[in-house]
């Protein structure tokens, strides 16, 4: 007997129909003489729509009360399949976060897990009871609730699977697996049958939001055997796991693309290039909670200088309004801002031991006409910023450019 963790996404748990549909799933599972733990998100475009409603009354500034309001939508579901399963003569427990206490700090919106009291979910388990943990919400430390921030379900179901010490956490959503790229926009794109922690944690973090990072950040940490997989179509999914040891020559150059949409640029022109100016620019920003992500400077004319840097689209007006009071405060010239670009990424755990990626991923876009604002590498991944028309372009000939789509294997290891 193995103690399974399951998780559905939104697009999963969407109708009645397929919330019917999960809980057979769950059985099925169960058959297996396996026991359940599920974890579930709200229904599809629910946690939208909590949102829209708290920013309707004015809760912009207000993040514990939104929290509490979007917070409801995983109550729902977990209430919802844990009817259907007990419909099916299964029987189920819907818990919330403060009934398993799942605590995190304070941050609401953003919240980070950091303890969990297994015992109740045990106690259940031990009484052949299937339990539908609410995903997404935690409780801080004075008792109120946090989330986990977007797709924070998969974090609560990597972190259950931990502290219950699962043989397996399965993530159930609405592909069949990771793919070399986001297949709504490379039709082409292939499942991947592994993919390993370190370009997981890249690829979560570029834009491929089928993980959420924290979900495996924690995987990694506590080295959880976990899988994505459909929950339409019965397939293998991809495993998410460590490189072996001495695997590095095996490991593709590079495996996937990533486009993130989600981030915009400010630039200050005409600073002083001097020590001290660009640490005052970002901490007003970090002090702020802003987290910032890709930073470059020019190189100076006249001991004036250009800065621009990437932010979160939620964060531009916030990070806007410090550096323009910064700006005044430095005598800059001026701070303007775009949105509308794209972050696109190669990444693979191959590329540690492989030269010439980066220069062929230029040539490729150069030769579309495509404009690179900015660029960021690391290790096992190289990021460029491009103006956002071009997006689902440039993935799409950077995947076909390094052959992603061929049958090539994905890395081994099977
Ligand atoms: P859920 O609601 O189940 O949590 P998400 O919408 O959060 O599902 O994540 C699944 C989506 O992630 C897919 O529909 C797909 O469009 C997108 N995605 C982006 N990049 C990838 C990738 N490399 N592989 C698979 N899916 C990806
Ligand atoms: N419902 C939350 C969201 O839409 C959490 C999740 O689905 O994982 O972000
Ligand atoms: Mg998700």
């Amino acid at each position: 007997m193995s103690l399974i963790v399951q998780k559905f996404g939104g697009t999963s748990m969407g109708s009645i129909d397929k919330i019917k549909h999960v809980a057979s799933k769950v059985i099925e599972e169960k058959r297996k003489n396996n026991d359940v733990v599920v974890v579930v998100s709200a229904m599809s475009g629910e946690t939208n729509r909590l949102l829209e409603l708290a920013l309707d009354i004015g809760g912009n500034h207000y993040k514990r009360e939104t929290d509490m309001i979007i917070s409801t939508g995983e109550q729902v579901s977990a209430g919802l399949l844990s009817i259907a399963l007990n419909n099916e003569g299964y029987r189920a427990v819907p818990l919330l976060a403060h009934q398993i206490k799942i605590k995190t700090d304070g941050s609401y919106g953003k919240a980070r897990i950091f303890s969990i009291d297994a015992e109740n979910i045990k106690q259940e388990i031990n009484s052949g009871r299937i339990v539908v943990v609410a995903g997404f919400q935690g409780v801080d430390e004075s008792g109120y609730i946090t989330t986990l921030g977007r797709g924070g379900s998969d974090t609560t179901a990597v972190a259950l699977s931990a502290a219950l010490n699962a043989d397996r956490c399965d993530i159930y959503t609405d592909v069949d697996g990771i793919y070399s790229a986001d297949p709504s926009i490379v039709p082409e794109a292939r499942r991947l049958d592994v993919v390993y922690f370190d370009e997981m944690i890249e690829m979560s973090s570029l834009g491929a939001k089928v993980l959420q990072i924290r979900s495996v950040e924690f995987a990694m940490k506590y080295n959880i055997n976990l899988y994505v997989k459909s929950t339409f179509v019965d397939g293998p999914g991809t495993q998410i796991k460590y490189l072996p040891e001495g695997g590095k020559m095996e490991a593709l150059q590079v495996s996937s693309v990533a486009c993130d949409k989600d981030e915009a640029k400010i630039s200050i022109r005409g600073i002083p290039d001097k020590p001290g100016i660009a640490a005052r620019i970002f901490s007003a920003i970090s002090d702020d909670g802003i987290i910032v992500d890709m930073i470059i400077q020019n190189i100076s004319v006249e001991e004036l200088t250009d800065l621009t840097f990437t932010v979160s689209k939620k964060d531009l007006k916030r990070a806007l309004k410090l550096t323009e009071s910064v700006a005044k405060e430095l005598n800059a010239s001026e701070v303007i801002s775009d949105e509308k670009i794209a972050k696109i990424s190669l990444i693979g755990a191959g590329m540690r031991n492989h030269y010439g990626t980066a220069s062929k991923m230029f040539g490729i876009l150069a030769k579309e006409n495509i404009n690179i604002m900015m660029i960021s590498t690391s290790e096992i991944k190289i990021s460029c910023v491009i103006d956002s028309k071009y997006a689902e372009l440039a993935t799409r000939i950077l995947h076909e450019a390094f052959n992603l789509s061929l049958n090539n294997g994905g890395n081994g290891f099977k």
